[in-house]
């Protein structure tokens, strides 16, 4: 789920609302909030986009490069490395030029 659903679910409707039910809603919210920062934790959850690991695949290339454990930095991104042909592609590329100019 997307961050800006998330904020859509918990904010979008309110507005229609009558007051008279202004008590009960905002007991409801609590619940909300503290459902949605379960799930903002949860980090298996959430996956990332191709552009997202593409934005951020040299820098995750480069602290591979340099021995440091990826996917306990960057869990996200390997994870979707697993799974994204295409995105792992583009990392091999990114790490052979990186390892040849090291
Ligand atoms: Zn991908």
């Amino acid at each position: 789920m997307k961050i800006k659903q998330i904020f859509q679910w918990l904010f979008g409707s309110n507005n229609q609302k009558s007051s008279s039910s202004q008590n009960r809603m905002q007991v409801g919210n609590s619940a909300r909030m503290q459902k949605m920062m379960a799930m903002l934790s949860n980090t298996q959850d959430v996956e990332l986009t191709c552009d997202e690991v593409f934005a951020v695949l040299d820098q995750f290339a480069e602290l591979a490069a340099q021995g440091e454990d990826v996917s306990e930095l960057m869990p996200l991104v390997q994870r979707h490395l697993d799974m994204c042909e295409d995105c792992r592609e583009e990392y091999k590329v990114l790490e052979k030029i990186i390892l040849s100019t090291a």
